[in-house]
């Protein structure tokens, strides 16, 4: 390990997933920046950081363990890619991913892309399409953004769904969609939570349709084109996969004398003392640290903090994660009938299926799979059907098959199968959790010093843990500066 300068403040993070390391880094970066000395420790259990950041290359193949990219939409993640130098293997998803697929009916229909063409299409009733554009004149709610204050006016996605556009829209487009991104159950998800956008468009423009014409509006006002990176964005990650991002922050971290990433270094609990924050893990106690980011999943941030306050006790333990399944297959081309010219397809719940839906990887981004072969990434389990996970490996992938081989036209069997469980894949965001937010953040200000972080609370996606990195950082450092009278805090 590289003798470390003398310090004058030091931050231990905990836990060297997307968020720890990204919260390390700018934290690293802002206190140079601002001329402060800041020693930066991060613990990470496991002997390579990452955390669902990993990419496998085995054979000719690439594949991804958790996350497979991140939007464009959000710049925070972009400025720790130019940060780290990493723009020239940056990879943009394919012209194909435009084009996005359900199961509809037991056939795989293509999702139109403006309301008019989604009312021409065959996916719903005319009479279910009728309910969907009466959107237009459903008044927006009252009690609107106040979920984290009173949570009886936590709605569902579901709820939300069938509100504005009916029930037929709620089961056909939103429990899908909250399936692939949350392996999630719409039903049992909170939208101030999980979107607060879409809070955001009712409470602002008084509902889904009305926003979107008034911001096309805008858009076309502001001369921004259709092909721009629109509020969605554009799916991205890197040549090498998604671990070069990890690669990079640790390569940056190790090379710097004020920076360490401890691996292997389970954490047990953390403890303030009459000198700083103590940190214990499975090889003893380190410390004193003048601050401490807890960036490890809710589920093991319990441990480390329950014994401070029954609020970190129950609230951290309350947070739910749904266990997902990612079955990825490889074919030869000419095993597929289906063209695979999109993005993938997600499965609606009232289609009873385990598949919850299918990216086509390799159509996505070049070289994830040998000349020649396509390669399908499947999920499955997910908050509403646990049970899934109980099965062998060779049982999952038997199942995905039987419902995949008359959707695509495979013949024989697959060339690759890999199997990658998680049991706690992604946090879910259930009715109650703004104000569960509300009160862990009052208990963690009460320990100055603490701050609390990562997928669990804020966002689950890459963006939303590298933005919030930033943001964390920008109080730790404030933090340092007023505990050691520092005078210049804006400059963080
Ligand atoms: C299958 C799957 C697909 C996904 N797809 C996408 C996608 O396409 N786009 C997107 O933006 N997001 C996606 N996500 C979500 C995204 O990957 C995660 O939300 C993000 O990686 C979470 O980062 P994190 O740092 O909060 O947690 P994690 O990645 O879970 O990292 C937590 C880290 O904490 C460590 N740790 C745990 N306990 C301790 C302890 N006691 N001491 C020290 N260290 C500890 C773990 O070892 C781990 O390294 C996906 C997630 C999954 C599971």
């Amino acid at each position: 390990m590289a003798p470390k300068s003398d310090k004058t403040h030091s931050v231990a993070v905990i836990a060297g997933g997307i968020a720890g390391l990204a919260t390390g880094l700018d934290i690293r970066d802002r206190a140079r920046d601002a001329g402060l000395e800041v020693q930066v420790t991060i613990f990470e259990k496991d002997s390579e950081p990452g955390g669902n950041l990993q990419t496998i290359r085995q054979d000719g193949w690439q594949l991804e363990w958790g996350p497979n990219g991140f939007l464009d939409n959000e710049p925070a993640t972009l400025r720790l890619v130019d940060r780290l130098d990493l723009r020239d293997k940056l990879q943009r998803s394919s012209d194909a991913t435009a084009h996005r697929f359900l199961l509809v009916g037991g056939r795989i229909q293509e999702i139109p892309i403006t309301p008019k063409a989604f009312l021409q299409s065959g996916m719903m009733s005319t009479a279910a399409k009728l309910r969907m554009a009466g959107e237009l004149f459903v008044p927006p709610r009252k009690d609107l953004g106040r979920a984290a204050e009173d949570p009886a006016t936590d709605e569902t996605i579901d709820q939300f769904g069938a509100r504005r556009l009916g029930q037929t829209f709620a089961d056909v487009m939103l429990d899908p969609m909250v399936k692939g991104i949350f392996g999630g159950d719409s039903r049992r998800l909170s939208l101030a939570a999980a979107f607060p956008r879409m809070v955001e468009l009712e409470k602002d423009y008084g509902g889904l349709f009305k926003a979107m014409i008034k911001l096309s509006r805008q858009r076309k006002k502001e001369g921004k084109s259709k092909t721009d990176a629109g509020p969605s964005g554009v799916l991205h990650s890197f040549t090498g996969g998604m671990a070069t991002l990890i690669d990079a922050m640790v390569a940056d971290l190790a090379a710097d004398p004020v920076a360490e990433v401890r691996v292997n270094a389970e954490v047990r609990q953390i403890s303030p003392t009459e000198d700083g924050w103590r940190v214990t893990t499975s090889d003893g106690d380190h410390g004193p640290f003048d601050a401490v980011v807890e960036a490890a999943p809710a589920h093991a941030a319990v441990r480390h903090l329950e014994h401070l306050d029954p609020i970190f006790a129950n609230h951290l333990a309350a947070i739910p994660f749904a266990p997902m399944a990612v079955i990825a297959l490889g074919f030869k081309r000419e095993a597929v009938t289906h063209d695979l010219n999109g993005f993938g397809m997600l499965v609606p719940t009232r289609e009873k299926r385990e598949l919850l839906g299918a990216l086509w990887t390799s159509s996505i981004f070049g070289g994830r799979a040998p000349e020649g072969r396509i390669l399908l990434r499947c999920m499955a389990g997910g908050s509403a059907n646990p049970g899934f996970m109980e099965q062998t490996d060779d049982e999952m992938a038997a199942v995905l098959l039987s419902e995949l081989r008359p959707l695509f036209g495979l013949k024989g069997a697959p060339d690759m199968v890999k199997v990658i469980r998680h049991d706690r894949a992604i946090a879910q965001y259930v009715p109650g959790h703004l104000a569960r937010l509300k009160e862990l953040d009052r208990t963690t200000a009460s320990y100055p010093g603490l701050f609390l972080t990562g997928s669990s609370y804020r966002g689950i996606s890459v963006n939303a843990c590298v933005k919030e990195a930033e943001t964390i950082a920008v109080n730790v450092l404030k933090g340092l500066a007023e505990k050691h009278g520092h005078a210049r805090t804006e400059a963080f």
